[in-house]
């Protein structure tokens, strides 16, 4: 397994390449659409690939109708009823269409691109600077051959892709997080971080900022990687997050939400994980701000604004810990979930299931039990198959250790 991050390099063109550039994105739009509005009349877009003769005409015309196929297909299959029109403001690019000069660098600029133009047999030549993060990425990764070409407030940049193999680790711990609307980022064991996020929340916009990092991102950046500093050799828990209407929940809509920021934490905190070796976990959401982490009571009394009381136990605490403590529990609890074939239920006996009360079921079909030492017996024919939600798609049924 890999994963793939991108860094942007500008180029840095005179007013003659910029031109060309320009013509080149311009060509590259105007055919893309073409082929859209050629493709949206189409029963099946099914295939993979656009059918053979509307590939013609040269790399570029080729290239452009397979990206036109593809967002006609993404168009249809989420069944949007409007023609999509493509802004043209990138242009993917593989290895025939662009390549870095081999060891080519001058004084001003340490990596140079060939890149296709409209004229047949001569390319445009673009300088570029490395970055320090680029640099120290090629270091780690393997640099990807495809790239894209970007035009951003009239600057054109060429975005790299570096994939790095993913790192293994096992961990013992888990660290739970929350974040609280006051306290920004709490941890299970008591740590607040971030205290002036809130105040950026409502003094910046983050749409004003189309090609910098917004400031909140900014820092929710930092405070990933602190929390990686803070935890070493730990997993982190964070809040599945679910949007309401999910499927349906426009652009608008996402963007709206105040949960962005924690979206955002949970994101940078997963890719650091792919490259440090731990995971993050998501867990279920619901009830971690009013369950007791001590006696399990939920109720939404326990729960005094910023005060946790347990109005079962008496347990006290601050409810933003609470919440990052119920969270972890909650990790824990599903690190020790494992799943076993249906067919391997003979062999674990019938007697060793559970209490109606910890099977989890979807309609009528019961997707998951929870083994209990104080269990009452259910056959195991009572089970029925189920999906299991990790990749395999044999019947399975889980259980905790
Ligand atoms: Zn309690």
């Amino acid at each position: 397994m890999c994963m793939t991050k991108s860094y942007k390099l500008k180029v840095f063109a005179n007013k003659k390449k910029i031109k060309e550039l320009n013509k080149l994105v311009a060509f590259w739009r105007d055919q893309v659409n073409h082929k859209i509005k050629l493709f949206w009349s189409f029963e099946n877009v099914k295939s993979s690939y656009p059918p053979q003769q509307y590939c013609c005409g040269g790399k570029l015309v080729g290239d452009a109708s397979v990206k036109s196929w593809r967002i006609v297909k993404g168009a249809k299959a989420t069944e949007q009823k409007e023609k999509p029109y493509f802004e043209g403001k990138e242009i993917d690019l593989d290895q025939i269409c662009i390549y870095i000069i081999p060891e080519f660098k001058t004084k001003l600029f340490d990596i140079w691109f060939k890149v296709i133009s409209l004229t047949p047999r001569k390319r445009l030549v673009l300088p570029c600077k490395r970055t320090k993060i680029f640099n120290e990425a090629v270091k780690k990764g393997r640099l990807k051959k495809s790239f894209k070409l970007l035009k951003i407030n009239g600057n054109y940049y060429i975005e790299c892709y570096v994939e790095f193999p993913e790192v293994k680790k096992k961990n013992n711990n888990i660290v739970g997080i929350d974040v609280g609307l006051n306290k920004a980022i709490v941890t299970s064991d008591g740590k607040i971080l971030g205290k002036e996020l809130k105040d950026l929340r409502i003094r910046t916009k983050w749409r004003s900022y189309k090609r910098k990092l917004s400031p909140v991102k900014q820092w929710l950046n930092h405070y990933a990687k602190k929390l990686t500093q803070l935890y070493p050799n730990s997993d982190f828990a964070v809040e599945k997050l679910l949007f309401k209407g999910k499927k349906g929940s426009s652009k608008k809509f996402r963007r709206n939400n105040n949960n962005w920021p924690y979206m955002w934490l949970a994101k940078k905190l997963s890719e650091l994980g792919h490259l440090k070796g731990f995971e993050v976990i998501k867990v279920n959401p619901y009830g971690t701000s009013i369950k007791c982490p001590l006696c399990g009571a939920a109720d939404k009394a326990n729960r005094h604004g910023e005060l946790f009381q347990c109005v079962s136990c008496g347990h006290t605490g601050d409810a933003d810990m609470v919440g990052a403590v119920n969270i972890k529990l909650r990790a824990e609890r599903v690190a020790r979930e494992h799943y076993v074939p249906l067919t391997s239920l003979g062999t674990l006996g019938t007697g060793t299931f559970v209490s109606k009360r910890d099977l989890i079921f979807t309609g009528e079909n019961i997707i998951s039990a929870y083994k209990s030492p104080t269990a009452s017996l259910i056959s195991s024919h009572t089970l029925q198959p189920t999906l299991c939600p990790s990749h395999c798609l044999s019947p399975r049924v889980r259980l905790l250790h």
